[in-house]
């Protein structure tokens, strides 16, 4: 118990270390990560030792320090390997390959069928894309350091099973082992709620901030909550499930089977059942598919049109309402929206459901609230399941293994940055609960 606690608080140490880097613009001395993480120097010294040794780091130039010795300064090892991030939406698969830095070097889209999605349907098409991208930039698979894949619905994430999907009635489909036996590299399954959330707090506004709730409107709707610094997962992955959250008793049917859920308002699905409240009649409602009526109403609100103008505010008064009780729940710092909507309808629908969140939550400082588009550039879907496969790189006992702790430790003498005694390392401040 005692041993992982510590082993707990060193891989937190390393993700800390780590995220401070890859949220720098330009390298960083240990001395900058030590201030910005609160961890002492000695600790981050040796995170940084067993990264370089890792090659995940590389020096990257000096800086002055004033008089004593320069200072060297830390970056990504952008070539040490690459990550795939595949994002299985429910009309589609997004496929990308990122450099350790986590650059997108390509990207893939590939479509599902449109009615009953099977998941062998899924794996070839996911399979095609991970061909796809491997091929067009000639990188074998031995340098693939891991893939991670993001899945809608409850993800059994130990075992790579996606327990339950309501949008294809999938349960206990063994996603990952079904692509393992066609792919061979190290996976890693979650759900799109996860992967956003913790895209948000590597590189977009949950970069500096340890309380965040990161909700995603598309086809489908949920949440995402950092508690601490830390992804809250809850005790079976399932936390987050806010989109199955009872917005209207008795309500509009939901495609879970219940009645009144938030998501049967706020995605793709809801937008168009109210503008077919608002106008049956739209011209609008004969777009496409759900995601191109969402994209009808931007576009025809942003020249006037009354029913697109409607919905919109309709929209913002659900979203409000429903956004109001995570505030409550949570505090945070920070609440992101992301996901076709929020990327579509924009600052009107934005501005409106702070007024909203405004009006129904319980009183909070004003600072409190604080209700901003997600600023991940591209898919923070993919990008987030490429940090997962990056995690799971991390935390691969080889990837730090005896031989390199050796090593190091022979190093760290030579240098003066020997590791505290018993193997934990050394904080400035109290150690974190999370891991
Ligand atoms: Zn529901």
């Amino acid at each position: 118990m005692v041993e992982r606690t510590a082993q707990d608080i060193r891989r937190r140490n390393r993700f800390d270390t780590l995220r401070r880097v890859y949220a720098a613009p330009a390298p960083v001395s240990r001395q900058d990560i030590a201030a910005a993480t609160g961890l002492s120097f000695a600790t981050v010294a040796n995170l940084a030792a067993e990264l370089l040794e890792a090659e995940v780091l590389m020096e990257a130039g000096h800086e002055e320090s004033g008089g004593g010795r320069p200072r060297a300064r830390l970056a990504v090892n952008a070539d040490r390997g690459v990550l795939l991030g595949i994002d299985i939406a429910e009309t589609g698969i997004q496929a990308q390959l990122f450099d350790l830095a986590l650059t997108v070097l390509r990207s893939v889209e590939l479509p599902l069928p449109r009615a009953e999605v099977e998941p062998a349907d899924v794996v070839d098409t996911v399979v095609a894309g991970v061909e796809q991208l491997l091929a067009a930039t000639g990188t074998p698979t031995a340098r693939v350091l891991g893939a991670g894949v993001s899945v809608p619905g409850l993800v059994e994430r130990e075992g790579g099973v996606s327990a339950f999907s309501p949008y294809w009635s999938w349960r206990d489909v063994p996603l990952r082992a079904l692509l393992a036996e066609r792919l061979g590299m190290p996976l890693y399954l979650d759900n799109p709620l996860k992967a956003s959330t913790v895209a948000e707090m590597w590189f977009g506004a949950g970069r500096d901030i340890d309380d965040l709730v990161v909700v995603t409107l598309r086809a489908g709707v949920g949440a995402g909550m950092a508690i601490d610094g830390a992804l809250y997962r809850g005790a079976t992955n399932s936390a987050g499930e806010w989109g199955h959250t009872c917005l209207a008793l008795d309500g509009r049917e939901c495609r879970c089977g219940k009645r009144g859920c938030v998501e049967a308002y706020v995605s793709t699905a809801g937008v168009a059942r109210t503008l077919a409240e608002v106008s049956p009649d739209s011209p609008l409602l004969r777009a496409r598919d759900e995601s191109a009526v969402v994209e009808a109403v931007a576009r025809a609100a942003a020249e006037g049109d009354p029913a697109a103008v409607e919905t919109i505010t309709r929209t913002a008064r659900y979203l409000g309402v429903a956004l109001a009780g995570l505030f409550n729940l949570f505090n945070p710092q920070v609440l992101v929206v992301g996901g076709l909507l929020a990327d579509r309808l924009d600052e009107p629908l934005l501005r409106q459901t702070r007024d909203a969140v405004t009006r129904h939550a319980a009183p909070q400082p004003p600072r409190a609230v604080r209700l901003q588009r997600s600023t991940v550039p591209d898919n923070p879907v993919s990008l987030g399941a490429a940090t997962f496969a990056l995690e799971g790189f991390l935390d691969d006992r080889d990837t730090f293994g005896p031989v390199k702790a050796g090593r190091r430790a022979a190093r760290a003498a030579r240098t003066g940055t020997a590791r505290q005694p018993g193997g934990s390392p050394a904080r400035a401040q109290p150690p974190r609960h999370h891991a």
